[in-house]
């Protein structure tokens, strides 16, 4: 399969619904995103292996995340969770790559995630931390997009989300199983949560995660 062949078929599935996530998977190469030896496989549907025992979520899964995030140019995203690179730099095609950074827990992988940022084009800021604590320092966010698996959605993250603001996330247990929780915070500071299907990641490691 290639990009166009993808993007074609996770719209004629329903994954992709808008003109904005159509444009950015036809734009961002996914290929500058996995390990050498799976460049074949960029474009399959699947999850593949990153470093670190961590992974790339399969294009169909990111395709739902970010449909449901909601996004436009402008709009100020926190990403928890940068592996890779790929879901940032979807996600800067979008808003803009100065609307977006992206915060990842293991040192690794914020530098080979960055190092794909960079050679496939892209200047979006990654920081080393917890991201269970958020990123004070940029706050508030229009948009706290994780993906990687929490216990519960991370009591931070609402105080660094804006009013009518979303938190994206696969909630559930450790291992295996989760759901994708969309929580939209109120204007008095309440969470709406709505789910949107059953889903596996990778743990959220941290403070207001999962214990590693
Ligand atoms: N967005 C990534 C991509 O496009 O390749 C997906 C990466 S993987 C599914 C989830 C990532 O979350 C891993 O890189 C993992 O190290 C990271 N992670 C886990 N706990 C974290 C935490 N507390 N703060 C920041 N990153 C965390």
């Amino acid at each position: 399969m290639d990009r166009k062949t993808v993007t074609d078929m996770l719209k004629k599935y329903g994954y992709i619904t808008s003109p904005e996530v159509e444009k950015a998977f036809l734009t961002v190469p996914r290929e500058s995103f996995v390990l050498p030896g799976y460049r074949d496989r960029a474009y399959a549907d699947t999850p593949l292996p990153i470093l670190c025992g961590q992974t790339i979520s399969a294009p169909s899964m990111i395709a739902i995340m970010l449909e449901v995030s909601q996004l436009a140019r402008g709009i100020s995203v926190l990403e928890v969770g940068c592996g890779s690179g790929y879901n940032v730099a979807l996600i800067a095609e979008i808003v803009g790559e100065d609307n977006v950074l992206s915060i990842e827990r293991i040192p690794e992988l914020a530098e080979w995630g960055k190092e794909n940022l960079k050679s496939a084009g892209y200047s979006v800021t990654v920081v080393i931390g917890d991201g269970t604590l958020g990123y004070p320092e940029k706050a508030p966010y229009h948009r706290i997009i994780s993906t990687a698996a929490a216990p519960r959605i991370p009591s931070p993250w609402v105080n660094q989300l804006e009013p009518d603001g979303l938190i994206v996330c696969p909630v559930g247990s450790k291992h295996w199983y989760q759901e994708l929780e969309v929580a939209q915070k109120t204007e008095k500071g309440d969470l709406v949560i709505t789910h949107h299907g059953g889903c596996a990641f990778v743990p959220l490691i941290g403070e207001e995660g999962f214990r590693q």
